[in-house]
């Protein structure tokens, strides 16, 4: 069988065995198609049917979340945790709360954190989770009671040396100090190292707020170096105004960008002097409110409904933050056509498979979300390796780390897109890059 065979057929075998599964379905056939002239190379992956093994996921745990909210009445949720892949070291990745969470969008999460949390270089798995529960609206005591009632059933399947989740869309500081201080309640331990995104009077990092934000731009910016241009003097656009699109901004006004748009999921703002950050950090972290309260500060600015509008705003990069699929081929072609040259993804998948097309087709500068927004889980690492030598570096160690990382993932990705043939175009390399590496793990650990 080659290589094409090969891949269509376990696609096809990914397919009949998940159903339904869109999200997930999507993200095997990006991954695969990537992976095609590897097989060439390393027949006996195919022999240890790898491409068999590295779909399915090792662990997948679906459970039930009751609890009460503040009328008294019972509610109840669904929570999952996917053991995907632990080849390369313990499950790890984060946990996200949100209406839309199904068993397809946390294993397509965590299929594709095998392969992100490989590229960083250290030695993490990969694993997601999360629930169907909406933290918007909810009061302080009903949140915590839901983390309560969620960690209950999680703590069996977590731990330092096994499965250490942490924050990702709905899960922040708040939930994690919840979920960490009942789980070592309940275990009668005090195991540090079991989440990621801890503050920092418990045995949180140093710069692991900023890491996915700025490590998105450190990994923009040494993709736009190597083709002769920098952030200086460019308009940029953002999508979202979570912890990714805050420090994101935050690390592209240093670099001496224009940062003009970003949104929520009511809608977009566009200010053309440049985003007040200190604004949008007061509205969003500070009172967790919605993105057009910015007009009651700067009236100039202006505001429209609905989030996807966003891209039809013109900017030289454009780096969306919010979420899958925010970013269709429509879109793609807009920004195309306006000149965008640069866009990376600080968001999991927010280009759709077509919109990815078009921008790889013209061009474009293009960083896949599992390279380019890696910053988050790789410090996440290093906040385990410090809970490990019951130790903290300062900011400044903890950001030059990061730095490094996010240099040596462009140019790992670079480097294995040029070696297959596909000389730019980092979606293939990052593909490949992270494969190997759990591929070659795997091969050594035997079936
Ligand atoms: N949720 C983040 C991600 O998608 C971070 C995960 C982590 O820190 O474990 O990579």
């Amino acid at each position: 069988m080659n290589s094409k065979e090969y891949v269509q057929s376990v696609y096809n075998q990914v397919e009949k065995r998940n159903p339904n599964e869109t999200e997930f379905l999507d993200a095997v056939k990006e991954v695969l198609t990537s992976l095609e002239p590897v097989f060439d190379n390393h027949p006996e992956y195919i022999e240890a049917g790898l491409l068999e093994r590295v779909t399915e996921p090792e662990r997948v745990v679906s459970f039930r979340v009751p609890w009460v909210d503040d009328q008294g009445k019972v509610q109840v949720n669904r929570g999952f945790r996917v053991q995907f892949n632990s080849a390369i070291g313990p499950y790890k990745g984060g946990l996200r709360f949100h209406p839309s969470v199904n068993q397809s969008i946390i294993k397509f999460l965590g299929f594709e954190q095998t392969f992100k949390n490989s590229l960083t270089g250290l030695p993490i798995g990969g694993g997601k989770g999360g629930s169907d529960f909406d933290p918007k609206g909810k009061s302080d005591n009903e949140v915590m009671r839901f983390c309560q009632a969620f960690m209950s059933e999680l703590q069996k399947y977590i731990g330092s040396d096994l499965d250490i989740p942490a924050g990702d869309i709905g899960v922040g500081a708040r939930e994690i100090g919840y979920m960490f201080g009942y789980y070592n309640k309940i275990k009668n331990v005090r195991e540090q190292g079991v989440l990621t995104g801890k503050g920092l009077t418990y045995g949180g990092s140093l710069g692991r707020t900023q890491a996915t934000g700025y490590g998105l731009v450190y990994f923009t910016n040494e993709m736009l170096q190597d083709a002769g241009k920098s952030f200086r003097h460019q308009r940029v656009v953002v999508s979202g105004s979570g912890n990714v699109a805050i420090y994101a901004i935050e690390k592209v006004q240093e670099l001496g960008g224009t940062v003009v748009a970003c949104s929520d999921s009511d809608g977009y703002i566009v200010d053309d002097n440049g985003i007040q950050l200190d604004l949008i950090k007061e509205i969003k972290l500070v009172r967790r409110g919605r993105i057009k309260e910015y007009l009651e500060k700067v009236p100039t600015a202006k505001y429209v409904e609905g989030f996807t509008g966003i891209w039809s705003v013109k900017c030289d990069i454009a780096l969306p933050c919010a979420t899958q699929g925010e970013l269709d081929v429509e879109a793609a072609k807009v920004l195309v056509k306006n000149g965008t040259y640069a866009v990376a993804e600080g968001a999991n998948m927010p280009s759709s498979l077509e919109a990815i097309k078009v921008f790889i087709d013209n061009d474009i500068l293009f960083g896949p979300g599992k390279a380019a927004n890696a910053g988050g889980v790789a410090c996440s690492a290093l906040e385990m390796s410090q809970n490990s030598m019951r130790y903290s570096w300062t900011f400044e160690e903890v950001d030059e780390k990061l730095k490094r990382i996010m240099a040596d993932i462009y140019t790992n990705s670079k480097e294995a897109a040029v070696e297959y043939g596909y000389d730019n175009n980092l979606v293939v390399g990052s593909n490949i890059a992270g494969f190997l590496k759990v591929a070659e793990s795997m091969m050594a650990h035997g079936i």
